[in-house]
C-alpha cells in the first residue's frame, strides 16, 4: 500500500502552555530549524492565529491563501495550506487571523476535537506530500479547543517554561489539561519534556526557578537551557529563524542542543517500545 512504501511516520509534538509570551513560537521556530539542519524533514503547524510562527519563518502574509484555518474547518487539506519555508527541509502549515473565530464555529460539531488529528493522517498517507517526520505544533496561549486539537493529534507535548518568579504556576492546571486529554481522547499522550527559555545567568532567580522546576519535573526537564539572548529576539523581525541569522550565537547553539536531546529521547522512547 502507499502507506507501507513511505516508512516511518512522523513524530507529532505540540509545543504547549497557556501562558504567552514563555518560548512556544521561538522554540516551533528554532527547535523545528535545528532538526531540519541535522536531516530531519519538518513540518511546523501554526495554530495560533497571531502567525507569529508563520512570520517568523518567512511566510509573509499574501502567502497564506490557505491556512489552518481552512484545514481545522475542512475546506482544505495540510498537503493543500503546506509551504516550503526558508529552511531547506522545514515546511510551514501558516495560520491567519480567522483561526480566532474558529471555536465558535465548530462548537457543536462532534468531531471538533480531531480536526487536526484527521488532517496529519491524510497528509501521512499522501503520496504526493513531502516525507515529514516531524511535525512541531505552535499552539495559542490558551487551553481552548484548538490546544486540545494539537493535543488530541500529538504524541507527546513539548512545554516551554520561562525561568521567571511564576513559571509554575499554571504548569499544575497544563498538566490536568494533558491527563483529560489522555483520558477522553488519546490514550497516547506524554509529555515529552520541559524547556527551560529565557534563562539569565546575571540574575540568581532564574537559577533558582530552574532548581524548583527540576525539583517538581524530575528528569521531564530537559538538560539543554535556553539562554536569553538578543540575537533570538532580533531574528523574526527578519522573517528568519535564529540559525540562520546568527549560528554561532548562544541561542542558536542551545536550540541545536535541544534538537539533539529531543532526538535522543525518540531513540531511547523507541528502544524500550521495541
Ligand atoms: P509564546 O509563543 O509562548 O507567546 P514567544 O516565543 O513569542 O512566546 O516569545 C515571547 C517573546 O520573547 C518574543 O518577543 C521572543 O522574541 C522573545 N524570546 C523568546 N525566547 C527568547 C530568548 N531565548 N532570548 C530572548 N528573547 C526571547
Ligand atoms: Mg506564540
Amino acid at each position: 500500500s502507499a502507506a507501507s512504501s513511505q516508512g516511518v511516520a512522523p513524530r507529532i509534538l505540540a509545543l504547549a502552555n497557556q501562558k504567552g509570551g514563555v518560548g512556544k513560537t521561538t522554540t516551533a521556530i528554532n527547535l523545528g530549524t535545528a532538526l531540519a539542519a541535522i536531516g530531519e524533514t519538518v513540518l511546523v503547524i501554526d495554530l495560533d492565529p497571531q502567525g507569529n510562527a508563520s512570520t517568523g519563518l518567512g511566510i509573509d502574509r499574501a502567502r497564506r491563501a490557505v491556512s489552518t484555518y481552512d484545514v481545522l474547518t475542512g475546506e482544505a487539506s495540510l498537503s493543500e495550506a503546506i509551504q516550503e519555508s526558508g529552511v531547506p527541509g522545514l515546511y510551514v502549515a501558516p495560520s491567519t487571523l480567522d483561526l480566532s473565530g474558529l471555536e465558535l464555529e465548530i462548537a457543536h460539531e462532534r468531531d471538533r476535537a480531531f480536526r487536526l488529528r484527521t488532517a496529519l493522517a491524510a497528509l501521512a498517507a499522501d503520496p504526493a506530500a513531502p516525507r515529514i517526520t516531524y511535525v512541531l505544533i505552535d499552539c495559542p496561549p490558551s487551553l481552548s479547543l484548538i490546544t486540545v486539537n494539537a493535543m488530541a493529534a500529538a504524541h507527546a507535548i513539548v512545554v516551554p517554561l520561562q525561568c521567571e518568579f511564576f513559571a509554575l504556576e499554571g504548569l499544575s492546571q497544563l498538566l490536568k489539561t494533558v491527563e483529560q486529554v489522555r483520558t477522553a481522547l488519546n490514550p497516547e499522550l506524554t509529555i515529552h519534556g520541559i524547556v527551560l527559555t529565557m534563562y539569565d545567568n546575571r540574575n540568581n532567580l532564574s537559577d533558582q526557578v530552574m532548581a524548583d522546576v527540576r525539583s517538581f519535573m524530575g528528569d521531564k526537564v530537559y538538560q539543554t537551557v535556553i539562554p536569553r539572548n538578543v540575537r533570538v529576539s532580533e531574528a523574526p523581525s527578519y522573517g528568519k529563524p535564529v540559525l540562520l541569522y546568527d549560528l554561532k550565537c548562544a541561542g542558536s547553539q542551545a536550540y541545536l542542543r535541544l534538537a539533539s536531546e529531543v532526538i535522543q529521547r525518540e531513540r531511547a522512547a523507541r528502544a524500550v517500545a521495541a
